[in-house]
């Protein structure tokens, strides 16, 4: 029996987010629980060692045995494979044709179509994938809806989908009215919005629970519950044992932020996910019907999507900056409460619908707010790092790239323009993770009071635009 407490309507797991593994990561261990993948218990050697069993780990094992298939690679992870944001993110597969401001200032034009062009081959490829593998991950290519929810976000609409019509990309990203954009999804808090055509929605955990299944099957050695401590070269060493490589590739997200190789570039954010009970005939009442992957305009950005079974899945990035991963990022019940505030404020047709379930992950945040892929420095250490929230489809590319990278293959993925490129540093710790907390909670208090027709107060403002001033392409101008 579910408890029904409070206001928001939570309910079951969504009352003790963390307790359990995310709906999504649950859903797909009862589908499929796969075969045991026991810990490292010795001393091993491998051409390639990955550290890190989500996206960007799998799918550099995965490219790897497509480029060499007698390749000797091993992946370790802490946990289990998907157990990470691969396997509890919003599973929006989206296109960067909203990010081209970032892109065109850091790379120039071409570099930035190039790289729009390749996050729309990922999102194609991850489909392509799943049917020539037999994984039913939900894949659903019904575009991206931006909505506009506060009159601060008309320009910023206005301004992405000028700069899309600009670079000669119109057909990419498109301006929707009020009633185009209600006539997909009716909410009273959309105002208008644009369409980006590259947008699919995936069930994430069966994505990543599928490719820990292929890479296994091409003979990929994989160790679960085995954390790397640190690395002696290519060598990676765990309480256990080590792993001797002649390449050894840190794909470890958030949890970069303790890695000497990675951290002067990340900060770790929190974001949280609510989850509705199925609800079909909901969702019909209000047009939802077309797939269509939808997010706000925020800096602490709402995004939402529907299930095969009616059901939405809400995330808000209202949560917190932290100096380590710790449990904040999974048993946050204050970020729940706001992820289901901003849900309910969106959907008040669902308000007798329950939020049946809740959980969050770490998001590695990165200076420019796009990620880097490359080599550390002339070691033969490897990394994809700085996703900031949106990784679905870049990781499929970070993992073609280390694949050929590491087999020294000269393609076009190896001369993207994120491709050993040099974001800036953030500035050491403690000043990192305590300005990110404050700056964090100012950006969320300045988008509310607007969104509420407020003015956000000067001290919230400037403390929000913050890290434009320090030259980083993070929160409002
Ligand atoms: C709530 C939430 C919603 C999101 N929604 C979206 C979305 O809708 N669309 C989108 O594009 N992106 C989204 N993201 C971001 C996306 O999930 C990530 O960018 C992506 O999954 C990154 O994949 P990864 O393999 O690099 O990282 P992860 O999936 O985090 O994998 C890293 C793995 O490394 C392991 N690890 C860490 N340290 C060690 C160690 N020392 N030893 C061994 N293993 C270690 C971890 O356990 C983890 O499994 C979301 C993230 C969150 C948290």
């Amino acid at each position: 029996m579910t408890t029904t407490t409070n206001a928001l309507n939570l309910s079951g797991a969504a009352l003790t987010p963390g307790a359990q593994r995310s709906w999504w990561l649950r859903e797909a261990l009862t589908e499929d629980p796969g075969e045991p993948c026991p810990p490292l218990a010795r001393d091993v050697t491998a051409d390639v060692v990955i550290v890190g069993g989500g996206f960007s780990g799998l799918w550099t094992a995965y490219f790897l045995t497509e480029r060499n298939p007698n390749l000797g690679i091993v992946v370790l992870e802490q946990d289990i494979c998907g157990s990470g944001p691969s396997g509890r993110n919003g599973g929006f597969a989206s296109g960067w044709w909203d990010d081209l401001h970032g892109l065109v200032t850091l790379y120039g034009q071409e570099a930035a179509l190039r790289a729009c062009r390749a996050i729309a081959e990922s999102i194609k490829g991850i489909g392509e994938f799943c049917g020539q593998h037999g994984i039913d991950a939900w894949y659903r290519s019904g575009g991206y809806m931006y909505a506009i929810t506060a009159t601060a976000h008309e320009r910023l609409c206005e301004d992405m989908v000028k700069l899309a019509r600009e670079a000669g990309a119109a057909d990419e990203l498109r301006e929707l009215s009020a009633a185009e954009l209600k006539a997909r999804c009716s909410s009273p808090a959309f105002r208008g919005g644009a369409y980006m055509r590259d947008g699919a929605s995936v069930q994430p955990a069966r994505l990543a629970r599928g490719l820990r299944r292929v890479v296994l099957e091409r003979g990929v050695t994989i160790h679960e519950g085995t954390a790397a401590s640190r690395l002696d070269g290519a060598t990676v060493i765990t309480s256990a044992g080590s792993v001797r490589a002649k390449h050894a590739v840190l794909a470890v997200n958030a949890w970069g932020v303790g890695w000497p190789q990675l951290n002067r570039h990340l900060v770790a954010w929190s974001s949280y996910i609510v989850l509705t009970s199925p609800a079909p005939e909901r969702l019909r009442e209000i047009g939802w019907t077309g797939g269509e992957l939808i997010s706000d305009f925020r800096t602490s950005l709402r995004y939402f999507r529907t299930t095969p079974d009616g059901r939405i899945a809400f995330g808000g990035g209202g949560g917190r900056a932290r100096r380590t991963v710790d449990d904040m990022f999974t048993r946050d019940t204050r970020a729940v409460a706001e992820t289901a505030e901003g849900f309910r404020l969106m959907f008040p047709t669902f308000a007798e619908v329950p939020i049946e379930d809740a959980w969050g992950g770490p998001i590695d945040v990165s200076p420019t707010h796009l990620p880097t892929f490359g080599r550390a420095g002339t070691s033969h250490v490897y990394y994809a790092a700085g996703y900031t929230g949106n990784g679905v489809a870049p990781t499929r590319i970070a993992g073609e790239v280390l694949a050929d990278l590491i087999t020294g293959a000269d393609t076009d993925a190896v001369r993207l323009p994120m491709v050993n490129a040099r974001p800036p540093a953030f500035p050491p710790e403690p000043l990192r993770s305590w300005g990110a907390m404050v700056v964090r909670r100012a950006m969320i208090a300045k988008e509310t009071a607007e969104e509420q027709g407020r003015e956000p107060g000067f001290v919230v403002s400037q403390l929000a635009r913050t890290p434009r001033r320090m030259g980083y392409l993070l929160g409002p101008d």
